[in-house]
């Protein structure tokens, strides 16, 4: 008799999930299968694969990995977070609508109202933390509730659960863009989502190297469909970024756990500033979603934001510090700061998802909270 395979932790699968030592030389990395196709024995027989686009073992090997963090049967890697997006998206029809959390990712929303609303997708944006709300936004021909907890870059939080079942009854999938939460931290398929998608760029590959997306999930239909869209539509990444990803995927749990500590750190700091207003970090007492992010995730992730005086102010700040780089994005190592207003959220200007423009948001790296908090000090003056 077998003996079952043994339930192993998060940590474990990170280093040991799709990742066998190559059986021909015993590498303990996944090698760069660098090819764009493959020697097939016979006509119509190829080994696994007859072309790049179709598969690669370095893919694999990611895509087997994060599937298991996640939790899912299946994970689809792609070219970027916003082609992941994409491909998820032309699963549905003409005709079909999607409800968005009114905080939506502004690239997931550009891409649904200026791009596949032309195709015939329509979309409207709903507080999702409000069950009034999104029970009035449902609508029979909802096929995907699409959101972001924490989010960005106001870091409110969705109860999933809720969410999930309001959703399920209406008859529509649930999309979880995890890339702020991470499975270190939050696991959505456990919490009833069905679909968990990510900006590999951010936390995943965690080392600002690279650009890449996925999609997990354990709907059959849809990894049938998934599958067959990957290949046809061709938004797929390349074996290197796929190494670059599953590189950064082994110590994610301990990023994670040094991105908390120092968020928290720096959230603390920042309450305590005179020349602070307002501080949204979902672990301070206060913070509207605190509860429930104590419920539904293992901590609280690496994002602040706050706000102060006047958007010239904001401005000031962020070109003075040193340690942190003025940059957008976000999850890499190194901490970053950026004024949301007029950088990362410039293209929803206007819309439902503009932010103050006297907003900061701070991406805490892994370097020692006290440096940071030296660095933010001198910055605020
Ligand atoms: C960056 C980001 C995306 C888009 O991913 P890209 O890799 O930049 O295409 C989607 N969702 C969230 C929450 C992001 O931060």
């Amino acid at each position: 008799m077998e003996t079952p395979p043994r339930d192993l932790r998060f940590e474990t699968k990170a280093i040991h999930a799709g990742q066998d030592p190559d059986p021909v030389y015993g590498a303990v990395n996944v090698p760069i299968y660098q090819t764009s196709t493959y020697a097939q024995p016979a006509v119509g027989q190829p080994k696994v694969w007859d072309y790049g686009r179709g598969g690669n073992p370095t893919r694999e090997a990611f895509q087997q990995a994060l599937a298991a963090l996640e939790g899912g049967a299946r994970c689809f890697a792609f070219a970027s977070g916003l082609g992941a997006s994409t491909t998820l998206l032309l699963t549905l029809q003409p005709g079909d609508h999607v409800l968005l959390s009114n905080d939506v990712y502004g690239g997931t929303y550009r891409l649904l109202t200026k791009v596949l609303s032309g195709w015939g997708l329509a979309c409207d944006t709903v507080d999702l933390a409000d069950p009034a709300a999104l029970a009035a936004a449902l609508r029979p021909t909802t096929r995907l509730v699409w959101l972001e907890t924490p989010s960005n870059p106001l870091l409110k939080i969705v109860d999933i659960r809720a969410v999930a079942a309001a959703a399920h009854q209406a008859g529509a999938r649930v999309v979880v863009d995890n890339t702020f939460a991470t499975p270190a931290l939050q696991r959505p398929l456990e919490l009833g989502a069905d679909v968990v998608l990510h900006s590999v760029t951010k936390y995943i590959s965690g080392h600002s190297g690279l650009i890449g997306g996925a999609v997990i999930t354990s709907d059959a239909a849809l990894i049938e469909r998934l599958g067959f869209l990957t290949n046809a539509v061709g938004a797929v990444p390349g074996p290197m970024d796929c190494y670059l990803a599953l590189r950064g995927l082994k110590t994610l749990a301990v990023r994670m756990r040094a991105h908390c500590e120092g968020a928290a750190a720096v959230a603390d700091f920042l309450a305590a500033h005179a020349k602070v207003t307002r501080v949204y970090y979902p672990g301070l007492p206060g913070h509207p979603g605190r509860e429930i992010a104590a419920d539904q995730m293992s901590d609280f992730g690496g994002m602040v934001s706050f706000e102060v005086a006047t958007g010239a102010e904001a401005l000031r700040i962020a070109e003075r510090t040193r340690l942190f780089f003025l940059a957008e994005s976000l999850g890499g190592v190194e901490s970053l700061i950026e004024v949301p207003g007029p950088m990362t959220h410039a293209s929803v200007a206007g819309s439902p998802l503009e932010v103050l423009d006297s907003l900061i948001r701070l991406s805490v790296g892994i370097e020692h909270p006290d440096d940071l908090i030296a660095d933010l000090l001198q910055a605020l003056g």
